[in-house]
C-alpha cells in the first residue's frame, strides 16, 4: 500500500508568478510549485512536497552508500572548537564559519564538513588494522555562511550533505575506497536521473585522480568546466593540458631589431606593427618566493595567476612593483625579451615550443626584437599550463575545439591521505604489532543541491518534470471538478495505491479544470491521469508529463500500466 495524498488536505500553495528575487529556473520553480519556502537568506524550509523529493535523493544516496559498506552514523552539528583548532581550520575558514559560544563563553561552531570529528570517532573505536578498512557515512545539515547564498537551495547556508570518509591502513587500500565510492556516486546520479560529468579537480601536475568533481552541466551552474565535443574528455578549467609539440625543419632570418616607440602594451604593439597579437611573445613578470621570474604566453593570451601558484605551491607568487626594477639594469618594464633574461628563470607555456619565432622586448626602452626563436635564441628553464583556458582550445586528448560550459558541482570525491590522521595521530596496531598512521579519503554529495540541480535539468517552460524516482509521486491523479470525475478519481487513486503506486491526487473542490492542469504541470509528476470528459464510462486519459503524450485507459488498463 503506497501513499495516496489528496490535494484537498495538502498543505500547498502554488504561486503564479515568480519570486521577485530569484534568478535561476529551480529557484522559481520550487518556489512557485510550493517545495521549499525562503525563511531567511540562504536558510530554506522544505515543505510536504520538497521534502518527498529531499528523501528520496536521500534513499537513493543512502542505497548505493550502504551497497559499498558505508556504514551510517549521525554526528552533532554543533562542534566544539578544539580539533577545528588542532586542523587549523578554526582560522582557515574565516567568514565561511558560522561560530556560536555557549554561557559559560567557550567557542563552538555549526559544522561546515566533519574531517575532524570523524578522524577522532575512529581513534576512538578502532585499534588493530582487522578493524579497517571502514566507510562512514551521515546525511546531515551543514552550515556554511556563504558570501554570496542565492540561487535558492543550490547555495545555502544551511544545507543537507552526505559526507563520507574512508579509512585505510595503506595506499591501496585508500585507493580502493575512493574507487569504491566513485562508482557509487556514479550509479547514484544515474539513478537520479542526473546528467553528469566527471572532471579531474586539479591539474595533472597535482597527481591525477586524485580529486574529482561531478558536474551536472546547467545554465544555473557557478562552475566552469571544459566539455569536448567529440570525445569523453571533461576537465576543470584549472586542469587542462595543452602538449608541447616543437616546430622542427622551419628556418628563421636573424633576430632584428625594431624601433616601438609608445608600445607597452600588446595591443599597441600588434597594432603598430600590422601584427596579430598571437605574433608577439608576452613576458609577465613574477616574484616566486621573493625571487623575479619571468613568464612567458602568447600576446593574445592571459595568465592565470592561480593556476601558476598551484604548479609553484608551496612557494608564494606574488606580482611585482616598481621597486624591484630597482638596481636591475637587465629588467627593461615593458620591454622584457627572454633572449636578454640569462639571470631569471623563465616559465613558458607550452605554445611557446623549440622551434617558435617571435616577436617580443628586445631589452632596451622602446625597442622590439623580431625573429626571436624559442631553442635558438632563448631557452625555458620550465613548461607549464599557466595560460587561462580558452573556448576552442585543442583537447589534450583527441584535438577537437573544446567548449566551455556551465555546471552545478554535485559531487566531490578526495584522496585526503594522512593529514588528519597526522593532526590526530590516528593509528591503529599494523599486522606486525607495530603501529601504522591510517589513510583517509573525504566525500560528499550535496543532496539538497541535488534536488535544484535535478530541477534545473529536467523542468521545462510548464514547470518541474522529475524522474519517477525522486517525483514526490509516481502519478497525479487530476479530477476535473464534477462529482463524478472526483468519485472516480478518487477510486482509481484507491486502487493504485494498493498496488503500490505513490498517488497525488487532486480531488479540491472549488478549483477550476485549468488551475488543477496548470498546478499538476507545474508540480511536475511524470505521469497525469485525469478523470475528465469520459468519466461516465470510466476512460480516464493518461498523459506524459515530459512528452506531452495522451492515452485513454480504463481503470484497471491505467492500474497495470502504472505498476508495470
Ligand atoms: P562549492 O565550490 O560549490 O562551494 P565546495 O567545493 O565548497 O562547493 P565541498 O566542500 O566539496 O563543496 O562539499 C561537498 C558537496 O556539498 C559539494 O559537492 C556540493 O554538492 C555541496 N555543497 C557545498 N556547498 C554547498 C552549499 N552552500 N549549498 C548546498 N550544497 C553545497
Ligand atoms: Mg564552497
Amino acid at each position: 500500500m503506497a501513499q495516496v495524498q489528496r490535494m484537498s488536505r495538502l498543505m500547498i500553495k502554488t504561486l503564479r508568478d515568480d519570486p521577485a528575487d530569484a534568478e535561476t529556473l529551480s529557484h522559481k520553480l520550487l518556489v512557485r510549485a510550493g517545495y521549499v519556502r525562503r525563511t531567511s537568506a540562504g536558510i530554506w524550509s522544505w515543505l510536504p512536497l520538497g521534502k518527498k523529493v529531499l528523501e528520496n535523493v536521500a534513499r537513493v544516496v543512502r542505497e548505493e552508500m550502504d551497497a559499498i559498506g558505508g556504514q551510517e552514523v549521525l554526528l552533532p552539528a554543533l562542534l566544539p572548537r578544539e580539533p577545528y583548532d588542532a586542523s587549523g581550520r578554526w582560522d582557515e575558514y574565516g567568514d565561511l564559519l558560522f561560530r556560536v559560544k555557549d554561557r559559560k563563553g567557550a567557542d563552538y561552531l555549526l559544522g561546515p564538513t566533519h574531517e575532524e570529528i570523524f578522524t577522532q570517532i575512529v581513534k576512538d573505536q578502532c585499534s588493530s588494522y582487522k578493524d579497517l578498512p571502514v566507510i562512514l557515512y551521515q546525511i546531515q545539515t551543514k552550515y556554511r555562511d556563504e558570501a554570496r547564498p542565492r540561487s535558492g537551495v543550490l547555495r545555502g547556508r544551511e544545507f543537507q550533505m552526505k559526507d563520507s570518509y574512508s579509512f585505510d591502513t595503506t595506499d591501496e587500500g585508500l585507493v580502493e575506497s575512493y574507487a569504491l565510492h566513485r562508482e557509487a556516486y556514479q550509479k547514484i546520479f544515474a539513478r537520479l536521473g542526473l546528467d553528469y560529468r566527471i572532471v579531474s579537480a586539479v591539474s595533472g601536475a597535482m597527481g591525477g585522480s586524485a580529486s574529482e568533481e561531478f558536474l551536472a552541466p546547467a545554465a544555473a551552474g557557478e562552475d566552469t568546466f571544459v566539455d569536448c565535443p567529440a570525445c569523453d574528455y571533461a576537465a576543470n578549467t584549472e586542469a587542462v593540458t595543452f602538449a608541447l609539440a616543437p616546430v622542427e625543419g622551419v628556418e628563421h632570418g636573424p633576430v632584428e631589431e625594431l624601433d616601438t616607440p609608445d608600445t607597452p602594451t600588446i595591443e599597441t604593439l600588434a597594432e603598430h606593427l600590422g601584427v596579430t597579437a598571437s605574433a608577439t611573445l608576452k613576458n609577465l613578470l613574477v616574484k616566486v618566493d621573493g625571487e623575479i621570474v619571468a613568464v612567458g604566453v602568447p600576446g593574445d593570451r592571459e595568465v592565470d595567476l592561480g593556476k601558476l601558484g598551484e604548479h609553484l605551491a608551496p612557494a608564494v607568487v606574488e606580482l611585482v612593483t616598481a621597486e624591484d626594477f630597482v638596481g636591475r639594469a637587465d629588467l627593461v618594464r615593458g620591454y622584457v625579451g627572454p633572449q636578454g633574461l640569462d639571470k631569471v628563470r623563465y616559465i613558458a607555456d607550452p605554445r611557446v615550443a623549440p622551434g617558435t619565432a617571435w616577436i617580443t622586448g628586445a631589452n632596451k626602452a622602446d625597442k622590439h626584437a623580431r625573429n626571436v626563436v624559442c631553442g635558438r635564441d632563448f631557452e625555458v628553464d620550465d613548461y607549464l599550463d599557466v595560460v587561462v583556458v580558452e573556448e576552442g582550445d585543442p583537447c589534450p586528448v583527441c584535438g577537437t575545439g573544446l567548449k566551455l560550459d556551465r555546471a552545478i558541482e554535485i559531487g566531490h570525491i578526495f584522496q585526503l591521505g594522512r593529514k588528519y590522521a597526522d593532526t590526530f595521530q590516528l593509528d591503529v596496531l599494523g599486522q606486525n604489532g607495530k603501529p601504522v598512521r591510517v589513510t583517509m579519503g573525504s566525500y560528499g554529495i550535496g543532496v539538497s543541491r541535488a534536488v535544484a540541480a535535478l530541477a534545473e535539468q529536467s523542468a521545462d517552460s510548464q514547470g518541474l518534470c522529475w524522474p519517477r524516482e525522486v517525483a514526490p509521486a509516481d502519478v497525479h491523479v487530476v479530477a476535473a471538478g464534477k462529482a463524478l470525475q472526483t468519485e472516480l478519481a478518487l477510486d482509481v487513486s484507491e486502487k493504485l495505491g494498493a498496488a503500490g503506486v505513490r498517488v497525488l491526487v487532486d480531488d479540491r473542490a472549488g478549483v477550476s479544470p485549468g488551475v488543477k492542469f496548470t498546478d499538476s504541470e507545474l508540480i511536475g509528476v511524470p505521469q497525469i491521469l485525469v478523470a475528465g470528459r469520459r468519466s461516465a464510462e470510466g476512460v480516464l486519459e493518461l498523459k506524459d508529463r515530459r512528452t506531452g503524450e495522451r492515452e485513454e485507459l480504463t481503470v484497471a488498463e491505467a492500474v497495470a500500466r502504472l505498476t508495470a
